[in-house]
């Protein structure tokens, strides 16, 4: 029998490493993971008999056996089987799976025990346990049986076999127990039962072991007990996403999302979904407690798992949910789709939409339920997610806007906390015809703009908008129960009653002229100038006309976009700017092209904005200081 010895790749060394040192106390998940792999192989084998009719289904079942002479447990699967290459490759070599990821989050974290638990580590996780490992395999409809051996430090060997089997069988060669760890606890039959149950109760395949049951004693022979053992199913198989959310336990429920969505968190929300009907399916969804790895820019990751009658079928399913709701983890698992649908198929299919649609529903409702019930857990979740929601909110022309709207946390002027719309209006005072926003990065700049003190008098709240999409959400939205939204530096904001209005529409008649000037100097840079209605303190301020403001305009120059905001220059008429300007287009024209320069420079700084001329600006700052 010829045999090759290789070596680890350096990264699954490194695993090696870890898992054989560990110090990690719940040494037992190797077995939750090695049953999940023969699950997961039965399920591959399962799936390619639908298509390829060479593929024999025979009874599934995966077989623990604990052998206390030789110290050996071992896992067998009559699954698909690996041959050579795929022993070298997914044995030998870290590939996509939950290990990798494991080792990625790690990163330079020195406290591994912590995590290894909550992680799916994998195949290695046996070596936590055992000091010599085999695997034989037989790949289905190949005629050859390979042996990988491994004694978990650099190399493994891999040889052929002249063993019958279907599958693959694991042997673990378990560690002498020590002072701490008694591995010898393994082979322990109800220490095994117990462990099966714990993790691996929901496995739709039999997982049987050998258990010993007593036999009837003849009366008056009481002491002489008698024993047999039988081969035993051990867990319920009913998938957790079919019980009741009342029938699983909170440990189960983490346990089966860390270890299927390999995260090593509990996740936040998990949402039990079953519906009967035209269409029959069961929902289990998660919002993980962080977004996951790489969640932002790779929203391939995205979708969710499908499953028809229990049956794996498709990882990431774009088609079961929206796009906005990447960020959700979960499965659907419906009776009523054909068992080889492809994802092409999936796209058309009426039922999946209904289907999608639903999920996407009553995700909704359990955000609605959090924000009402935990308003803390809620703000954490719109923390790491909100983007997502106001995404959601802003794409397709504001369509969502209904389902979406009272899910929108903000912060406000008035408030130290994030607020809802449905709070904002409730708190209007009379008189209020809008919804009052302003965009800035933080809430002094927006307490400091001079437009905030006439709203401040009014005591009208305002939205205080610092993220990027929340200008384009509220535009799209356009009102929020009939209210309209407004931005308190864009258009016209009609605070003034009429006495107020008459009288600066005198002033501006008997001063059209200084304006004129005014407006002729700065024409390449605003489009109007004119007197504010916005100010009461304040000299000077910019607003925008029309649909984009300076905020948007930010945003979107840092996307290269074209799109500007058509900027007005605003004057206060009852600052004392206003009569010097005056005096000056009366007696010294040639000056009125400097103070205009300079007061537009003033409002560009205030709105954050760079000064036309920086170091004009400068130098005259400094000629004033000297005067
Ligand atoms: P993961 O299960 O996350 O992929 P593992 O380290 O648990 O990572 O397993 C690595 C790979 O080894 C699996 O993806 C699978 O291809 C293969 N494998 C492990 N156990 C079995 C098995 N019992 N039968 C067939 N293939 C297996
Ligand atoms: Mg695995």
């Amino acid at each position: 029998m010829s045999s090759e010895t290789k070596e680890f790749k350096t990264e699954t060394k490194k695993l090696l490493d870890m898992m054989i040192h560990s110090i990690y106390t719940h040494k037992e998940i190797f077995l939750r993971e090695l049953i999940s792999n023969a699950s997961d192989a039965i399920d591959k084998r399962k799936f390619l008999s639908l298509t390829d009719q060479s593929i024999i289904n025979p009874d599934y079942q995966i077989l623990v056996e604990a052998d206390k002479t030789n110290r050996t447990l071992t896992i067998s699967d009559n699954g698909i089987g690996m041959n050579k290459e795929e022993l070298e490759n997914n044995l030998g070599t870290i590939a996509k799976s939950g290990s990798k990821e494991f080792l990625e989050q790690l990163g330079d974290k020195a406290n591994t025990s912590d995590i290894i638990g909550q992680f799916g580590v994998g195949f290695y996780s046996a070596f936590m346990v055992a000091s010599k490992v085999e695997v034989l395999s037989h790949k289905v409809n190949t005629n050859e049986t390979y042996l990988f051996s491994s004694e978990g430090l650099d190399s493994y060997t891999i040889s052929s076999s002249d063993e019958l089997i279907d599958g693959t069988k694991i042997v673990l060669y378990l560690r002498e127990d020590t002072e701490d760890e008694k591995y010898s606890e393994f082979l322990d039959e109800y220490q095994i039962k117990d462990l099966i149950r714990k993790y691996s109760d929901y496995i739709r395949y039999p997982i049987k072991t050998w258990v010993t049951k007593y036999d009837k004693v003849e009366e008056g022979k009481e002491d002489k007990e008698s024993t047999h053992l039988e081969l035993e199913t051990i867990n319920s198989m009913i998938p957790l996403w079919k019980k009741n959310r009342k029938d699983v336990t909170d440990e189960e429920l983490n346990n089966f999302y860390k270890q299927k969505f390999v995260d090593y968190q509990d996740p936040l929300s998990a949402i039990f979904v079953s519906v009967e009907g035209l269409i029959t399916y069961n929902a289990l969804l998660f919002i993980p407690r962080k977004p996951m790895f790489n969640v932002y820019n790779d929203r391939d990751e995205r979708g969710l798992q499908l499953y028809t009658k229990g049956v794996f079928i498709l990882d990431k399913c774009k088609d079961l949910i929206p796009d906005y709701l990447y960020f959700v983890k979960g499965l659907v698992d419906s009776a009523d789709l054909p068992l080889n649908i492809s994802r092409e198929l999936l796209q058309e299919d009426r039922q999946i939409k209904k289907i999608a649609s639903n999920v996407e529903k009553k995700i909704l409702q359990e955000l609605a339920k959090m924000l009402k019930n935990d308003r803390n857990k809620y703000e954490e979740f719109f923390k790491d997610y909100g983007r997502a929601l106001k995404y959601g909110l802003y794409e397709n022309y504001g369509a969502r806007k209904e389902s979406l709207q009272d899910l929108i946390i903000l912060h406000s002027l008035n408030e130290d906390k994030f607020i809802t719309l449905k709070e904002y209006k409730e708190k209007m005072p009379e008189g209020q015809k809008n919804i009052y926003y302003v965009a800035l990065k933080t809430k002094e700049q927006a307490l400091n703009l001079p437009q905030m003190t006439l709203l401040k008098n009014k005591g009208y709240d305002v939205l205080l908008l610092n993220d990027d999409v929340d200008e384009f959400m509220l535009q799209v939205m356009h009102d929020y129960d009939k209210v309209e939204f407004k931005s308190i530096t864009q258009g016209e904001l009609d605070l003034l009653d009429e006495e107020e209005n008459k009288k600066l529409d005198e002033v501006k008649e008997n001063n059209k002229d200084l304006l004129e000037a005014l407006k002729e100097t700065l024409k390449d840079d605003v489009s109007d100038v004119i007197l504010s209605k916005r100010l009461v303190d304040g000299a000077v301020c910019l607003s925008a006309k029309g649909g984009i403001s300076i905020e948007m305009e930010k945003v979107l120059a840092a996307q290269d976009g074209m799109a500007k905001a058509e900027k007005i220059l605003e004057i206060n008429p009852n600052h004392k700017i206003f009569t010097k300007l005056q005096e000056i287009y009366q007696n010294d024209k040639d000056k009125l092209a400097d103070y205009a320069k300079f007061l537009l420079d003033d409002a560009l700084i205030i709105e954050g904005l760079q000064p036309k001329d920086p170091v004009n600006f400068a130098n005259k700052a400094i000629e004033l200081l000297l005067k």
